[in-house]
């Protein structure tokens, strides 16, 4: 069997990526999202192992170590997140499509480690709306909101380095460009 595709998507905070990958898992169960590890706190309702991984900064660093971690990064500044090679090379040995929900620096280590991957930029409609979004979810308070916006500005900038980017202005359309640039439809 060949070896299937590994996708990393990338974009700034609350354009909705969490939204839009959740709608993509319900309609393509056959696709794989790697499930990072994490040294943040779980927020309400998440679940260690479904959402991510949660560790202390020392587990973090073991497997850090011990080469577990085909990426990682200090993300908005505060907390580590980083994807468990394991998983994803078990799943993309058996032909199974492999999505990354992971941060700029991420998908730069990456695009060195894995260049036959496919990069994909989620942007959103305009800077203003992106605002409009953050504080409407209503999740962080205005500081954290500030250091991720400051994070946001930063990864538009860097869009053009992506292989594709998809702008996401309305779930249903996304969703399908998506699942065709990943080769599930
Ligand atoms: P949150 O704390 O809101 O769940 O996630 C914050 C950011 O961490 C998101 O923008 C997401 O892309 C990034 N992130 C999540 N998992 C990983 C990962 O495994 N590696 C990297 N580099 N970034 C990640």
């Amino acid at each position: 069997m060949s070896k299937a595709q590994l996708t990393v998507l990338v974009g700034p905070t609350a354009v909705g990526k969490g939204t839009v990958v959740a709608a993509l898992t319900q309609r393509y169960p056959n696709l794989k999202v790697s499930v990072s590890a994490t040294t943040r706190d779980p927020r309400p309702g998440e679940l260690n192992g479904v959402h991510y991984f949660f560790v202390s900064p020392r587990e973090f660093e073991s497997m850090v170590q011990r080469g577990d971690m085909l990426e990682w990064a200090l993300v908005h500044g505060r907390n580590r997140y980083g994807t468990p090679r394991g998983p994803v090379d078990e799943s993309l040995e058996a032909g199974v499509p492999v999505l990354l929900e992971i941060d700029l620096a991420g998908a730069r280590q990456v695009r060195e480690n894995r260049p036959e991957s496919q990069f994909i930029f989620l942007a959103p409609p305009s800077w203003e709306e992106l605002e409009r979004r953050l504080v409407g979810r209503g999740t962080e308070g205005p500081e954290e909101r500030e250091r991720r916006l400051a994070t946001a500005r930063v990864e538009l900038g860097a869009a053009s380095e992506f292989d594709h980017v998809v702008i996401n202005d309305d779930i249903d359309r996304t969703v399908d460009e998506l699942a065709r640039l990943i080769g599930l439809e």
